[in-house]
């Protein structure tokens, strides 16, 4: 495809920002346009598996990433009664060089403040929520909450779960509660009165887990994330504030090792989970010059910890494609056709809740480069 084509990517999450830098680098003119008024530094951890973290090596941002955040060392899967592990996973130089990257655990706020570098200068416009889309033959008109409005010949809508450029696809669409709820609290290391914990462990109990994990690699921040059943949620807010000892209460009959990490948490939101029913049409179809990325098209419940990497091996795929074909509804079949089975059984182990629970093979997800697999001819 012509690098010439203007590219408006909408949303400046880890998937925009992602396809963004790719596409710059392959010649064409990205303009990123994010409703926030600028990165903020919010509550809350990611992890950052191999076959994600590969990708932003690409990108120049292996070094920034893992001096931000931490290469774990381990992953545990614990039971919540007995303490018993059911699972592990060594991260060293032999899991790396066989993944192909690092395991990394970073805050939010850190990992998009190494992001932003992945993207020229001025690339990324804040304070600009979308709010219509007008699509035509020749182009499409982007329009702003602010009153400004932009032009761009493709449009990757990478704006999250409440993808407006989705709305504009498929039609407007609440996503769906899951029924559940996630305690998010960050507090420092020397909290836990001299406890070592493992860099990562998830504690598995009959209807809710808690994963406790280091953020820097200082070890001096711990994030510790609980999910646990909720039967309904009122409201649109994105999370609401709440106390340690509810969080310490929701997983009282939990083991003693987890409690005491638990007793050291400062302040506690609480955040609804959603996800949306599977969904295959990423693009607008025959002739059509937009298309979905990351969570605007197939979100997940997080207890796999993959939707952000999923997200960051769309946008690879998608640069890709872009670059690959020379025409645009081409590379917009080759993108889905490619991602489509590998992001359907993401969501499929998600929904189960069954990543390293107990012996999983791991390979076929963490060894998996975006950057190389073959991409699947056009449907
Ligand atoms: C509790 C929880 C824990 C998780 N843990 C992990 C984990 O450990 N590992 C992992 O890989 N994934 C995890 N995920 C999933 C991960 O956060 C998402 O899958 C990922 O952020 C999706 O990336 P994205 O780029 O598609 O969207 P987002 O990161 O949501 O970015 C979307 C961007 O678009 C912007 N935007 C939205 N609407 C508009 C608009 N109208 N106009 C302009 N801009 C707009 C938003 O402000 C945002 O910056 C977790 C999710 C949750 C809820």
């Amino acid at each position: 495809m012509s690098a010439r084509q203007r590219i408006a990517v909408v949303g400046a999450g880890l998937g925009g920002l992602c396809a963004a830098g790719f596409l710059q680098r392959s010649g064409f003119a990205v303009k990123v346009f994010e409703q926030a008024p600028a990165f903020s530094r919010i509550g809350a951890g990611i992890i950052l598996s191999a076959n994600a973290t590969k990708v932003l090596r690409r990108l120049g941002l292996e070094d920034a990433l893992i001096a931000a955040g931490i290469k774990s060392q381990q992953y545990i899967s614990r039971a919540w009664d007995s303490g018993e592990t059911m699972y592990e996973i060594v991260f060293d130089a032999a899991s790396e060089r066989r993944h192909g990257g690092p395991y990394v655990h970073i805050h939010r706020g850190d990992l998009h403040t190494v992001l932003a570098h992945a993207v020229a200068p001025g690339t990324i416009a804040f304070d600009h929520q979308l709010v219509e889309l007008d699509e035509r033959a020749d182009a499409v008109r982007l329009i702003f909450a602010n009153g400004t409005a932009a032009e761009a010949d493709i449009v990757i809508g990478a704006d999250g779960i409440r993808s407006k450029v989705r709305d504009c696809l498929l039609g407007a669409e609440a996503p769906r509660f899951c029924g559940a709820a996630a305690y998010r609290a960050i507090f420092p290391a020397d909290r836990l009165n001299g406890l070592r914990i493992p860099d990562c462990t998830k504690w598995w109990g009959t209807d809710r887990h808690c994963l406790p994990y280091y953020l820097t690699g200082r070890r001096d921040e711990v994030y510790a994330i609980g999910v646990v059943p909720v039967s309904h949620w009122d409201g649109d807010e994105a999370s609401v504030p709440t106390t340690r000892e509810q969080y310490l209460a929701s997983f009282a009959h939990f083991h003693a090792d987890l409690q005491r990490v638990l007793q050291a948490v400062q302040s506690v939101s609480l955040w609804p989970i959603y996800d949306r029913e599977r969904n295959d049409c990423w693009s607008g179809g025959h002739d059509s010059r937009i298309v979905l990325l990351g969570d605007a098209c197939h979100p997940v419940p997080p207890y796999m910890a993959a939707g952000g990497a999923m997200a960051v091996e769309d946008a690879a795929i998608l640069s890709r494609c872009l670059t690959t074909f020379g025409d645009r509804e081409e590379a917009f079949a080759s993108y889905m056709a490619t991602r489509i089975p590998r992001v359907g059984d993401v969501q499929r182990i998600s929904l189960e809740n069954s990543w390293m629970r107990g012996p999983t093979d791991t390979d076929w997800f963490y060894c998996y480069d975006p950057c190389t697999a073959p991409l699947a001819p056009p449907l």
